[in-house]
Protein backbone atom coordinates (compact mmCIF):
# COMPACT_ATOMS: atom_id res chain seq x y z
CA UNK A 1 0.00 0.00 0.00
CA UNK A 2 1.52 2.94 -1.00
CA UNK A 3 0.82 6.75 0.71
CA UNK A 4 1.21 10.17 -0.67
CA UNK A 5 0.59 13.30 0.82
CA UNK A 6 -1.50 16.24 -0.77
CA UNK A 7 -2.76 19.91 0.17
CA UNK A 8 -6.31 18.69 0.18
CA UNK A 9 -8.31 16.09 -1.22
CA UNK A 10 -11.57 15.91 -2.55
CA UNK A 11 -13.55 12.58 -1.83
CA UNK A 12 -16.42 12.79 -4.31
CA UNK A 13 -16.49 14.32 -7.22
CA UNK A 14 -20.21 15.21 -8.00
CA UNK A 15 -21.48 18.72 -7.23
CA UNK A 16 -19.75 19.48 -4.22
CA UNK A 17 -16.57 17.85 -5.01
CA UNK A 18 -16.17 19.80 -8.55
CA UNK A 19 -17.86 23.03 -7.55
CA UNK A 20 -14.95 23.17 -4.60
CA UNK A 21 -12.02 22.23 -7.72
CA UNK A 22 -13.38 25.12 -9.64
CA UNK A 23 -13.63 27.64 -6.91
CA UNK A 24 -10.66 26.71 -5.29
CA UNK A 25 -8.00 26.51 -8.44
CA UNK A 26 -7.28 29.97 -8.73
CA UNK A 27 -6.14 30.28 -5.08
CA UNK A 28 -4.41 26.67 -5.13
CA UNK A 29 -2.58 27.71 -7.77
CA UNK A 30 -1.14 30.57 -6.42
CA UNK A 31 -0.61 29.34 -3.02
CA UNK A 32 1.27 25.89 -4.86
CA UNK A 33 -1.42 23.41 -3.50
CA UNK A 34 -1.27 19.87 -4.51
CA UNK A 35 -5.18 18.87 -4.88
CA UNK A 36 -6.11 15.39 -5.49
CA UNK A 37 -9.81 14.53 -6.27
CA UNK A 38 -11.39 10.90 -6.10
CA UNK A 39 -14.67 9.39 -7.31
CA UNK A 40 -15.01 5.64 -8.08
CA UNK A 41 -17.12 6.43 -11.13
CA UNK A 42 -15.54 7.90 -14.71
CA UNK A 43 -18.27 10.89 -14.30
CA UNK A 44 -19.27 10.11 -17.83
CA UNK A 45 -22.82 9.75 -17.56
CA UNK A 46 -25.49 12.13 -18.01
CA UNK A 47 -27.06 11.07 -14.23
CA UNK A 48 -28.79 14.56 -13.14
CA UNK A 49 -30.59 17.42 -14.38
CA UNK A 50 -29.90 20.95 -11.99
CA UNK A 51 -33.00 23.38 -12.19
CA UNK A 52 -32.63 26.09 -9.76
CA UNK A 53 -33.59 30.01 -9.83
CA UNK A 54 -31.34 32.71 -9.48
CA UNK A 55 -31.47 36.58 -10.25
CA UNK A 56 -28.16 37.08 -11.55
CA UNK A 57 -26.08 35.36 -14.19
CA UNK A 58 -24.54 32.24 -12.74
CA UNK A 59 -21.07 31.25 -12.49
CA UNK A 60 -22.00 28.06 -14.94
CA UNK A 61 -24.10 30.79 -17.17
CA UNK A 62 -22.33 29.01 -20.36
CA UNK A 63 -23.57 25.59 -19.17
CA UNK A 64 -27.22 26.63 -18.89
CA UNK A 65 -29.08 24.49 -21.70
CA UNK A 66 -32.70 26.87 -21.17
CA UNK A 67 -34.11 28.88 -18.47
CA UNK A 68 -37.64 29.90 -17.77
CA UNK A 69 -39.38 33.44 -16.97
CA UNK A 70 -42.23 31.89 -16.35
CA UNK A 71 -43.64 28.56 -13.83
CA UNK A 72 -47.01 27.33 -13.63
CA UNK A 73 -48.13 26.02 -10.36
CA UNK A 74 -51.14 24.09 -10.82
CA UNK A 75 -53.72 21.65 -8.27
CA UNK A 76 -57.02 20.49 -8.73
CA UNK A 77 -59.05 24.41 -8.16
CA UNK A 78 -56.23 26.35 -9.52
CA UNK A 79 -53.87 26.77 -12.53
CA UNK A 80 -51.41 29.52 -12.13
CA UNK A 81 -48.80 30.98 -14.50
CA UNK A 82 -46.31 32.73 -12.55
CA UNK A 83 -43.95 35.25 -13.97
CA UNK A 84 -40.90 35.10 -12.23
CA UNK A 85 -39.11 37.88 -13.20
CA UNK A 86 -36.25 39.11 -12.59
CA UNK A 87 -35.77 35.43 -11.20
CA UNK A 88 -35.20 32.58 -14.20
CA UNK A 89 -35.77 28.83 -13.79
CA UNK A 90 -32.40 27.72 -15.26
CA UNK A 91 -31.14 23.90 -16.56
CA UNK A 92 -27.54 22.70 -16.24
CA UNK A 93 -27.39 18.91 -17.25
CA UNK A 94 -25.05 17.13 -15.17
CA UNK A 95 -22.69 15.95 -17.67
CA UNK A 96 -21.85 19.73 -18.76
CA UNK A 97 -21.43 19.97 -15.43
CA UNK A 98 -19.03 17.42 -14.97
CA UNK A 99 -17.15 17.81 -18.10
CA UNK A 100 -16.27 21.52 -17.71
CA UNK A 101 -14.59 21.74 -14.78
CA UNK A 102 -12.69 18.43 -14.91
CA UNK A 103 -11.46 19.48 -18.47
CA UNK A 104 -10.35 23.12 -16.98
CA UNK A 105 -8.79 21.24 -14.05
CA UNK A 106 -6.84 19.00 -16.51
CA UNK A 107 -4.48 21.43 -17.55
CA UNK A 108 -2.96 22.18 -13.90
CA UNK A 109 -0.46 20.04 -12.80
CA UNK A 110 -0.40 19.92 -9.26
CA UNK A 111 -4.31 18.31 -9.78
CA UNK A 112 -4.45 14.89 -9.84
CA UNK A 113 -7.38 12.23 -10.35
CA UNK A 114 -7.78 8.58 -9.22
CA UNK A 115 -10.94 6.57 -9.80
CA UNK A 116 -11.22 4.32 -7.17
CA UNK A 117 -13.82 3.14 -4.01
CA UNK A 118 -12.95 5.33 -0.56
CA UNK A 119 -13.64 2.97 1.60
CA UNK A 120 -12.77 5.53 4.95
CA UNK A 121 -11.71 9.04 5.43
CA UNK A 122 -10.33 9.08 9.06
CA UNK A 123 -8.01 11.85 11.23
CA UNK A 124 -4.36 11.14 11.95
CA UNK A 125 -2.04 12.89 13.96
CA UNK A 126 -2.75 15.89 12.85
CA UNK A 127 -3.56 15.08 9.43
CA UNK A 128 -6.68 13.68 7.30
CA UNK A 129 -6.34 10.31 6.12
CA UNK A 130 -8.18 8.60 2.96
CA UNK A 131 -8.13 5.11 2.72
CA UNK A 132 -9.42 3.71 -0.68
CA UNK A 133 -9.44 0.03 -1.72
CA UNK A 134 -5.65 -0.14 -2.63
CA UNK A 135 -3.69 2.93 -0.91
CA UNK A 136 -4.05 5.79 1.99
CA UNK A 137 -3.41 8.80 1.15
CA UNK A 138 -2.72 12.17 3.60
CA UNK A 139 -3.54 15.55 3.44
CA UNK A 140 -4.20 18.65 5.50
CA UNK A 141 -7.86 19.07 4.70
CA UNK A 142 -10.16 16.25 2.97
CA UNK A 143 -13.38 18.03 1.73
CA UNK A 144 -15.66 14.92 1.52
CA UNK A 145 -18.50 14.47 -0.18
CA UNK A 146 -19.47 10.80 0.32
CA UNK A 147 -22.07 10.18 2.98
CA UNK A 148 -21.02 7.10 4.36
CA UNK A 149 -23.85 6.21 6.69
CA UNK A 150 -26.65 6.65 5.28
CA UNK A 151 -29.24 5.15 7.81
CA UNK A 152 -28.37 8.30 9.92
CA UNK A 153 -30.90 10.63 8.19
CA UNK A 154 -33.52 8.26 9.21
CA UNK A 155 -34.79 10.62 12.26
CA UNK A 156 -38.70 10.72 13.11
CA UNK A 157 -39.58 12.97 10.27
CA UNK A 158 -37.43 12.18 7.30
CA UNK A 159 -38.77 12.06 3.83
CA UNK A 160 -36.99 10.77 0.92
CA UNK A 161 -37.81 12.99 -2.61
CA UNK A 162 -37.84 10.64 -5.30
CA UNK A 163 -38.34 11.05 -8.64
CA UNK A 164 -37.90 9.53 -12.28
CA UNK A 165 -37.42 12.05 -14.95
CA UNK A 166 -37.50 11.40 -18.60
CA UNK A 167 -36.66 13.60 -21.79
CA UNK A 168 -39.01 12.73 -24.26
CA UNK A 169 -39.33 14.45 -27.79
CA UNK A 170 -42.27 14.06 -29.76
CA UNK A 171 -42.87 14.16 -34.00
CA UNK A 172 -45.42 17.58 -33.87
CA UNK A 173 -45.22 20.95 -31.35
CA UNK A 174 -46.32 20.05 -28.04
CA UNK A 175 -45.04 22.51 -25.26
CA UNK A 176 -44.55 25.79 -24.39
CA UNK A 177 -41.20 26.26 -24.31
CA UNK A 178 -41.32 30.33 -22.21
CA UNK A 179 -42.98 28.59 -19.44
CA UNK A 180 -41.67 25.48 -17.32
CA UNK A 181 -44.46 23.87 -15.02
CA UNK A 182 -43.09 23.90 -11.53
CA UNK A 183 -45.63 21.60 -9.39
CA UNK A 184 -48.67 20.13 -11.08
CA UNK A 185 -50.11 18.40 -8.33
CA UNK A 186 -53.55 17.65 -10.57
CA UNK A 187 -51.71 13.82 -10.22
CA UNK A 188 -52.83 11.16 -7.44
CA UNK A 189 -51.84 11.95 -4.03
CA UNK A 190 -52.41 8.29 -2.71
CA UNK A 191 -49.03 7.50 -1.87
CA UNK A 192 -48.34 11.03 -0.20
CA UNK A 193 -46.86 14.34 -1.70
CA UNK A 194 -46.79 13.53 -5.05
CA UNK A 195 -46.68 16.30 -8.39
CA UNK A 196 -45.00 16.42 -11.99
CA UNK A 197 -42.74 18.60 -13.22
CA UNK A 198 -42.74 19.44 -17.34
CA UNK A 199 -39.50 21.66 -17.96
CA UNK A 200 -39.99 22.11 -21.85
CA UNK A 201 -36.77 22.32 -23.96
CA UNK A 202 -38.03 23.09 -27.32
CA UNK A 203 -41.69 23.09 -28.64
CA UNK A 204 -41.10 19.24 -29.18
CA UNK A 205 -38.64 18.30 -26.29
CA UNK A 206 -39.24 18.50 -22.63
CA UNK A 207 -38.36 16.64 -19.18
CA UNK A 208 -41.06 15.35 -17.38
CA UNK A 209 -40.64 14.64 -13.99
CA UNK A 210 -42.75 12.58 -11.76
CA UNK A 211 -41.67 12.90 -7.62
CA UNK A 212 -43.35 12.30 -4.67
CA UNK A 213 -42.06 13.30 -1.47
CA UNK A 214 -43.25 10.24 0.97
CA UNK A 215 -41.11 7.83 3.43
CA UNK A 216 -40.68 4.82 1.44
CA UNK A 217 -39.38 4.47 -2.98
CA UNK A 218 -42.09 2.46 -5.48
CA UNK A 219 -41.58 0.48 -7.70
CA UNK A 220 -39.46 0.69 -10.71
CA UNK A 221 -42.87 0.24 -12.89
CA UNK A 222 -44.70 2.71 -10.65
CA UNK A 223 -42.92 5.75 -12.22
CA UNK A 224 -43.44 4.59 -15.71
CA UNK A 225 -46.53 3.83 -15.24
CA UNK A 226 -47.70 7.46 -13.23
CA UNK A 227 -45.10 9.02 -16.37
CA UNK A 228 -46.88 7.64 -19.26
CA UNK A 229 -50.31 8.10 -17.66
CA UNK A 230 -49.53 12.05 -17.56
CA UNK A 231 -48.13 12.19 -20.81
CA UNK A 232 -51.05 10.33 -22.52
CA UNK A 233 -53.97 11.95 -20.39
CA UNK A 234 -52.90 15.38 -19.20
CA UNK A 235 -50.53 16.77 -21.90
CA UNK A 236 -52.18 14.85 -24.50
CA UNK A 237 -49.41 13.21 -25.91
CA UNK A 238 -49.31 9.64 -27.59
CA UNK A 239 -46.25 9.72 -29.76
CA UNK A 240 -43.14 10.45 -28.41
CA UNK A 241 -39.75 8.66 -27.82
CA UNK A 242 -37.62 8.91 -24.60
CA UNK A 243 -34.81 10.68 -25.34
CA UNK A 244 -32.81 10.10 -21.37
CA UNK A 245 -34.19 9.10 -17.79
CA UNK A 246 -33.02 9.89 -14.95
CA UNK A 247 -33.66 8.27 -10.73
CA UNK A 248 -33.16 10.21 -7.93
CA UNK A 249 -33.62 9.79 -4.66
CA UNK A 250 -32.94 12.54 -1.90
CA UNK A 251 -32.95 13.01 1.60
CA UNK A 252 -35.13 15.21 3.10
CA UNK A 253 -34.37 15.45 6.76
CA UNK A 254 -33.40 17.64 9.63
CA UNK A 255 -31.10 15.42 10.86
CA UNK A 256 -28.01 17.62 11.46
CA UNK A 257 -25.14 16.88 9.55
CA UNK A 258 -22.13 16.96 11.10
CA UNK A 259 -20.24 19.68 8.67
CA UNK A 260 -16.57 19.21 10.45
CA UNK A 261 -14.97 16.86 12.13
CA UNK A 262 -10.88 17.48 12.75
CA UNK A 263 -9.18 18.27 9.07
CA UNK A 264 -12.43 16.92 7.06
CA UNK A 265 -14.78 19.62 5.96
CA UNK A 266 -17.95 18.21 4.89
CA UNK A 267 -19.49 19.38 1.55
CA UNK A 268 -23.01 18.74 -0.40
CA UNK A 269 -25.21 16.51 0.52
CA UNK A 270 -23.21 15.28 3.22
CA UNK A 271 -22.93 18.53 5.10
CA UNK A 272 -26.23 19.43 4.93
CA UNK A 273 -26.80 21.43 1.93
CA UNK A 274 -30.00 20.01 0.47
CA UNK A 275 -32.91 21.93 2.20
CA UNK A 276 -34.74 19.63 3.86
CA UNK A 277 -38.51 20.88 3.08
CA UNK A 278 -37.62 21.40 -0.60
CA UNK A 279 -35.06 18.99 -1.99
CA UNK A 280 -33.47 21.96 -3.33
CA UNK A 281 -29.51 21.87 -2.93
CA UNK A 282 -27.60 22.78 -6.35
CA UNK A 283 -27.25 26.76 -5.11
CA UNK A 284 -26.73 25.90 -1.42
CA UNK A 285 -23.95 24.04 -2.25
CA UNK A 286 -22.36 26.77 -4.31
CA UNK A 287 -23.36 29.05 -1.68
CA UNK A 288 -21.41 26.45 1.36
CA UNK A 289 -18.18 26.04 -0.76
CA UNK A 290 -17.93 30.37 -1.75
CA UNK A 291 -18.03 30.54 2.34
CA UNK A 292 -15.25 27.48 2.39
CA UNK A 293 -12.97 28.93 -0.42
CA UNK A 294 -12.81 32.64 1.11
CA UNK A 295 -12.24 31.17 4.41
CA UNK A 296 -9.02 29.35 2.62
CA UNK A 297 -8.05 31.92 0.60
CA UNK A 298 -7.91 34.21 3.94
CA UNK A 299 -5.50 32.06 5.45
CA UNK A 300 -8.11 30.45 7.61
CA UNK A 301 -9.76 26.78 8.43
CA UNK A 302 -12.55 26.17 6.26
CA UNK A 303 -15.20 26.12 9.13
CA UNK A 304 -18.38 28.26 8.24
CA UNK A 305 -20.48 28.73 11.89
CA UNK A 306 -24.17 28.82 11.48
CA UNK A 307 -25.52 32.09 11.36
CA UNK A 308 -29.30 33.37 12.80
CA UNK A 309 -30.26 33.03 9.53
CA UNK A 310 -29.22 29.29 9.43
CA UNK A 311 -31.00 28.27 12.43
CA UNK A 312 -34.35 30.26 11.52
CA UNK A 313 -34.75 28.67 8.42
CA UNK A 314 -33.14 25.29 9.89
CA UNK A 315 -36.76 25.41 12.48
CA UNK A 316 -38.98 26.33 9.20
CA UNK A 317 -38.00 23.39 7.50
CA UNK A 318 -38.17 21.00 10.49
CA UNK A 319 -41.57 22.22 10.86
CA UNK A 320 -42.84 22.05 7.37
CA UNK A 321 -40.81 18.66 7.52
CA UNK A 322 -42.81 17.07 10.52
CA UNK A 323 -46.07 18.69 9.02
CA UNK A 324 -45.34 16.57 6.05
CA UNK A 325 -43.95 13.28 7.37
CA UNK A 326 -46.89 13.19 10.19
CA UNK A 327 -49.79 14.27 7.59
CA UNK A 328 -50.70 16.78 9.30
CA UNK A 329 -52.20 18.57 6.68
CA UNK A 330 -51.66 17.68 3.18
CA UNK A 331 -48.82 18.42 1.25
CA UNK A 332 -50.18 19.91 -1.92
CA UNK A 333 -52.52 22.03 0.35
CA UNK A 334 -49.36 23.62 1.95
CA UNK A 335 -47.67 24.82 -1.23
CA UNK A 336 -50.88 25.75 -3.07
CA UNK A 337 -51.72 28.07 0.20
CA UNK A 338 -48.08 29.62 -0.36
CA UNK A 339 -48.41 29.95 -3.94
CA UNK A 340 -51.97 31.65 -3.84
CA UNK A 341 -51.11 33.87 -1.24
CA UNK A 342 -47.78 34.79 -2.30
CA UNK A 343 -46.01 36.77 -5.19
CA UNK A 344 -43.64 33.74 -6.32
CA UNK A 345 -40.63 35.85 -5.88
CA UNK A 346 -41.37 36.33 -2.56
CA UNK A 347 -41.93 32.04 -2.28
CA UNK A 348 -38.36 31.66 -4.06
CA UNK A 349 -36.82 34.18 -2.28
CA UNK A 350 -38.22 31.84 0.80
CA UNK A 351 -37.08 28.64 0.00
CA UNK A 352 -33.39 30.37 -0.86
CA UNK A 353 -33.74 31.26 2.87
CA UNK A 354 -32.97 34.98 1.81
CA UNK A 355 -36.38 36.11 3.33
CA UNK A 356 -36.74 38.77 5.97
CA UNK A 357 -38.92 38.25 9.53
CA UNK A 358 -41.22 40.49 8.27
CA UNK A 359 -41.56 38.25 4.34
CA UNK A 360 -41.60 35.44 6.88
CA UNK A 361 -44.33 36.15 8.37
CA UNK A 362 -46.01 37.00 5.43
CA UNK A 363 -45.24 33.57 4.22
CA UNK A 364 -46.69 32.21 7.50
CA UNK A 365 -49.91 33.40 7.53
CA UNK A 366 -50.42 32.06 4.09
CA UNK A 367 -51.17 28.46 5.87
CA UNK A 368 -53.16 27.51 8.68
CA UNK A 369 -51.52 28.39 12.26
CA UNK A 370 -53.05 25.89 14.06
CA UNK A 371 -51.29 23.47 12.43
CA UNK A 372 -47.72 25.03 11.81
CA UNK A 373 -47.78 26.93 15.03
CA UNK A 374 -47.69 24.35 18.28
CA UNK A 375 -44.97 22.30 16.27
CA UNK A 376 -42.98 25.10 15.70
CA UNK A 377 -43.06 26.33 19.52
CA UNK A 378 -42.90 22.65 20.53
CA UNK A 379 -39.44 22.52 18.53
CA UNK A 380 -37.91 26.11 19.65
CA UNK A 381 -38.50 25.51 23.26
CA UNK A 382 -37.81 21.59 23.54
CA UNK A 383 -35.44 21.28 20.38
CA UNK A 384 -36.99 18.37 19.16
C1 LIG B 1 -31.20 12.84 -10.27
C2 LIG B 1 -31.02 14.04 -9.37
C3 LIG B 1 -31.51 15.28 -9.78
C4 LIG B 1 -31.35 16.39 -8.93
N1 LIG B 1 -31.85 17.59 -9.34
C5 LIG B 1 -31.68 18.68 -8.57
C6 LIG B 1 -32.13 19.96 -9.01
O1 LIG B 1 -32.76 20.07 -10.07
N2 LIG B 1 -31.88 21.03 -8.24
C7 LIG B 1 -31.22 20.94 -7.05
O2 LIG B 1 -31.00 21.97 -6.40
N3 LIG B 1 -30.80 19.74 -6.59
C8 LIG B 1 -31.01 18.62 -7.32
N4 LIG B 1 -30.55 17.40 -6.87
C9 LIG B 1 -30.00 17.34 -5.50
C10 LIG B 1 -28.51 17.70 -5.44
O3 LIG B 1 -28.25 18.93 -6.09
C11 LIG B 1 -27.63 16.65 -6.06
O4 LIG B 1 -27.84 15.40 -5.44
C12 LIG B 1 -26.14 16.98 -6.00
O5 LIG B 1 -25.51 16.21 -6.97
C13 LIG B 1 -25.54 16.74 -4.62
O6 LIG B 1 -24.16 16.99 -4.68
P1 LIG B 1 -23.10 16.16 -3.85
O7 LIG B 1 -21.77 16.60 -4.31
O8 LIG B 1 -23.45 16.21 -2.42
O9 LIG B 1 -23.34 14.64 -4.29
P2 LIG B 1 -23.02 13.98 -5.70
O10 LIG B 1 -23.18 14.97 -6.79
O11 LIG B 1 -23.86 12.75 -5.74
O12 LIG B 1 -21.48 13.61 -5.59
C14 LIG B 1 -20.99 12.58 -4.79
C15 LIG B 1 -19.88 11.90 -5.57
O13 LIG B 1 -19.26 10.92 -4.73
C16 LIG B 1 -18.97 9.77 -5.48
N5 LIG B 1 -18.92 8.65 -4.54
C17 LIG B 1 -19.91 8.18 -3.76
N6 LIG B 1 -19.46 7.18 -2.97
C18 LIG B 1 -18.16 7.03 -3.25
C19 LIG B 1 -17.11 6.18 -2.74
N7 LIG B 1 -17.36 5.31 -1.75
N8 LIG B 1 -15.89 6.29 -3.26
C20 LIG B 1 -15.61 7.19 -4.23
N9 LIG B 1 -16.53 8.03 -4.74
C21 LIG B 1 -17.80 7.97 -4.25
C22 LIG B 1 -20.11 9.68 -6.50
O14 LIG B 1 -19.71 8.95 -7.65
C23 LIG B 1 -20.36 11.16 -6.80
O15 LIG B 1 -19.63 11.60 -7.92
C24 LIG B 1 -30.70 16.27 -7.67
C25 LIG B 1 -30.24 15.01 -7.29
C26 LIG B 1 -30.40 13.91 -8.10
C27 LIG B 1 -29.90 12.56 -7.62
Amino acid sequence: MSQKSYDYIICGAGCAGLTFLYEIIPYANTANKKILVIDNSSKQENDRTWCFWEKDTSTYENLVTNQWDNLVFSENSISQTLNIEPYKYKMIRGIDFYNHIINFAKDYTNIDFIQTEIIEVSNASGKAVVKTTSNEFFSEYVFNSILFDKKIIETKNSLLQHFKGIVIETPHTAFNPKQATFMDFTVNQNNGLTFMYVLPMSSTKALVEYTLFTKNILKDEDYDEALKKYINKNLQITDYKILHSEFGIIPMTDYKFPTQKGNIINIGTAAGCVKPSSGFAFKFIQKHIKQIVTQLQKGKAPIIENTFNDKKFRLYDSVLLEVLAQNKMNGSDVFAAIFKKNPPQRVLKFLDNETTLLEDLKIMSSVPMKIFLPIALKKLFTNK
